[in-house]
């Protein structure tokens, strides 16, 4: 299949084309490179399946041929948003109207990658897919909060008036390898930290509750859809929404202190400011995702983790190397 993929040089992006490109897919891949980067796909690029168009989806895209979409391109870390608001709002309005056309066009199926965001600090826990949210329209997050809402109802307006067919997915914190060191997220963080025996920075009173998910289970996740809706996903005709991520809850204390143990680190835990607006409890009902896509999770956090600091560990020691010079 010929398959567009926005945001393909970002952190979840790059592992999707990586598997798409693998499975003999074509793959086009579209990416500004704001908050992604070239490294994370330059093992694809000599391959013949494999095309980068560095492009910025606020403006029109060039049209082409595709038999799916995953339309990923957005800022997506807290530190990235707050400090690119307009450029987020407009990549989920403008910009998600623009790979929209592309779809319509296409008649073809989409993936729109929305967020548990959208659900913003919810009153209601574990959140389904029902639950309408608890969002600040002004807040420091509303950037990305009410950018991703608009994406979802704009993208529900497409599917009411074009032949193309849609599926929103609502990620939940996702982790892996190629997540920016600096990009702010509480994994990223941590492990550097602990890594350089530096403090580890806990926001409020760590009591505040995120569910992990590693960044394998959620790229096959994205296979199951795009089987599904390849083979015909109109059945109900109902709008297919679908939160997607790990249902096993922690609070973001335990996470410093398992990293921290994990890293054999003698960082202190030291605690800050909760930022504004910071949700205090997410986890994802999946019964939707199993009944439907037959998904489940298979990477436990720690053996997730494990991955991510023997990476980030690697990346670190190259950095080195290539800061003092040293031949590689
Ligand atoms: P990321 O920042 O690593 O990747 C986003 C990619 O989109 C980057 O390569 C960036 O350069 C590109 N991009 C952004 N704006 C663009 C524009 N206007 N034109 C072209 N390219 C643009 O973030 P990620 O964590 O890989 O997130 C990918 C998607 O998944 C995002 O839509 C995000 O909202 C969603 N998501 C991620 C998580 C998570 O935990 N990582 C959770 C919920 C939702
Ligand atoms: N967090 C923290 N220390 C950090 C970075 C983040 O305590 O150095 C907290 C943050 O306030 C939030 C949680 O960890 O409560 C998850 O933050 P992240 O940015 O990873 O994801 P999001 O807030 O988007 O879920």
């Amino acid at each position: 299949m010929r398959i567009l993929v926005t945001g393909g040089a970002g952190f979840i992006g790059s592992h999707l084309c990586e598997r798409l490109v693998e499975q003999t897919h074509d793959v086009i891949c579209v990416d500004s490179f704001v908050t992604g980067a070239k490294a994370n796909i330059s093992h694809l690029l000599g391959k013949p399946n494999f095309k980068l168009i560095e492009h910025d989806i606020q403006n029109t895209l060039p049209g082409g041929e595709y038999d799916f979409i995953f339309h990923l391109a957005s800022p997506a870390s807290p530190v990235d948003y707050a400090a690119l608001p307009i450029e987020t709002l407009l990549t989920n309005s403008i910009g998600c109207r623009n790979v929209l056309d592309i779809a319509a066009e296409n008649k073809c199926g989409i993936f729109i990658a929305s967020t548990s965001e959208v659900y913003g600090d919810p009153l209601v826990t574990p959140q389904t897919e029902q639950y309408w949210g608890n969002v600040n329209p002004i807040g420091v997050r509303s950037c990305y909060d009410e950018g991703k809402r608009f994406a979802e109802a704009l993208a529900v307006a497409y599917e009411r008036k074009t032949d193309l067919v849609l599926v929103i997915g609502r990620i939940f914190n996702t982790f892996g390898p190629r997540m920016r060191i600096n990009d702010g997220r509480a994994i990223p963080n941590f492990i550097n930290q602990a890594l350089t025996d530096e403090p580890l920075t806990v926001y409020g009173d760590g009591s505040q509750t995120r569910s992990f998910c590693y960044v394998d289970d959620l790229i096959h996740a994205f296979e199951l859809i795009l089987e599904k809706v390849t083979s015909g996903l109109k059945d109900d005709g109902s709008v297919k929404v679908v939160n997607l991520g790990n249902s096993a809850e922690m609070t973001i204390l335990d996470l410093a202190q398992t990293i921290k143990t994990m890293c054999q680190s003698a960082s202190e835990i030291v605690y800050g400011p909760l930022p504004g607006d910071d949700p205090l409890q997410r986890r994802p009902e999946l019964a939707h995702a199993r009944s439907w896509l037959k998904y489940e999770p298979k990477v436990s956090l720690k053996e997730g983790l494990d991955k991510v600091i023997t990476w980030f560990a690697e990346a670190r020691k190259l950095e080195k190397r290539v800061s003092s010079g040293e031949q590689t």
